[in-house]
């Protein structure tokens, strides 16, 4: 009885470590000037308030996830619209779900994983690599933690080819992302031989797959709070962790669409690549790069909102920068755009991050082919309206992801 009562006790202790938000509310706010674009913008870079969807323009739906005392202040100055109040209980719900799974570790793909089952589904996918080709799992470095970074090397033993970059996970609480990422890998290579989309692929490109760009922060997201994004580096003298990985970059670091302040959810860093994780992406691109191997195409994968966004992401002084690249990289986005709306008749928008979406500078895409020299890089924010997603979620947007990622892969 009594190592009944003190097991109970150690799952109360754990449960009670997994930050609730109870009573908090995701709500929508339209700003209706460019006054109101501001606020909310400084909002974003100043403060902790947890941004879903960024402010874009005017017109454009903000999404907040708010306390009930944020959530006060915020509406003392903007109307608001309630879009769910139900997200603690769906996060109670998945997490009975993920505890309920048997035997664990176990991977399953139409679920989400803890990061120890995904690393040991990487490495099985390995294992399982073709007859022809061989699939080598390289670190290329560690995280603020001490993480091993994983990347998936495909190639076909005897060729040289050009290469087509993906990963992932770059944002901790992205699920949908990393399970869509997880499905691609084995659709390359369980199914060559008998998809014919994904056997093409294989012969004609090479791979390099980072499925979880973030370990810490993913992790962080399983034991802790659902809701983290950004890695979780110490800042000196703040008491916020983390920097945003996807601002970190070091191209145009820090001239838009970022924050200087570590509590901040868009925090770009002391500097930039200061943040390892980022590093070891940079300095991999390019050891690819030097070594003679093209990479034809660059993919960073996002949750979500159903945009197929291309560079640039940033602006310089207020004003979006256009790629010289502009019209060719603009042509293939249309095309993997069109591919993935066909797939489940859904409504994308796409083009340039910074005129689609938002000015974002330091991100990985505009990295890849501003400074490594990718011509095709991409960012897909998946599908749905909240980073709580149902896992019958997983396969539809794998499906539409991967229609848009044939477009690429027949791109001529
Ligand atoms: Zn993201």
């Amino acid at each position: 009885m009594r190592s009944i009562l003190f097991l109970l006790g150690l799952c109360a202790l754990a449960s009670a470590k997994y930050k609730r938000y109870d009573g908090y509310k995701l709500v929508e706010i339209i700003p209706s000037d460019v006054r109101a674009l501001h606020t909310l913008g400084a909002w974003n870079g100043e403060t902790s308030l947890d941004f879903w969807e960024e402010p874009s323009s005017v017109g454009e739906p903000v999404h907040l996830f708010l306390s009930p005392e944020s959530l006060e202040a915020v509406g003392s100055v903007f109307d608001y619209k309630v879009l769910s109040e139900t997200i603690q209980q769906e996060i109670d719900e998945e997490q009975a779900r993920l505890k309920s799974r048997v035997p664990t570790p176990y991977f399953e793909y139409d679920d989400f994983n803890d990061y120890e089952t995904i690393m040991a589904e990487v490495y099985d996918l390995a294992d399982r690599c073709p007859a022809g080709f061989t699939c080598a799992t390289y670190a290329i470095g560690q995280s603020v933690e001490g993480e091993d970074l994983i990347v998936m090397h495909i190639s076909k033993d005897g060729e040289s080819r050009d290469a087509v970059w993906i990963d992932s996970t770059i944002h901790a609480r992205e699920w949908l992302a990393t399970a869509t990422m997880m499905k691609i890998l084995q659709n390359l290579i369980d199914n060559y031989g008998t998809d014919s989309s994904a056997t093409d692929a294989m012969d004609k490109y090479d791979f390099y797959i980072l499925p979880i760009v973030n370990p810490d922060g993913y992790k962080f997201t399983h034991s802790n709070e659902r809701m983290w994004r950004k890695n979780r580096s110490v800042n000196p003298g703040s008491t916020c962790l983390g920097t945003d990985l996807n601002r970190n970059f070091d191209f145009e670091h820090g001239t838009s669409g970022t924050s200087t302040l570590p509590c901040s959810d868009t925090f770009h860093g002391a500097g930039p690549a200061s943040e390892p994780e980022v590093k070891a992406q940079q300095d991999e691109m390019h050891r690819i790069m030097n070594s003679g191997q093209n990479i034809f195409a660059g993919i960073s994968m996002h949750t979500y909102g159903r945009y197929w966004l291309m560079n640039y992401g940033h602006a310089l002084s207020g004003t979006c920068v256009v790629s010289p690249d502009h019209d060719v990289q603009f042509e293939l986005c249309t095309k993997m755009a069109q591919a993935t709306m066909a797939t489940h008749n859904t409504n994308w928008a796409y083009g340039p991050m910074c005129t689609t979406l938002y000015a974002a500078s330091g991100n990985t895409i505009d990295y890849m082919y501003g400074d490594v020299g990718i011509l095709y890089t991409y960012l897909p924010e998946l599908r749905g309206s909240s980073f709580v997603v149902d896992p019958n979620q997983i396969q539809p947007s794998f499906e539409e992801i991967w229609a848009g990622l044939h477009e690429l892969f027949t791109h001529e």
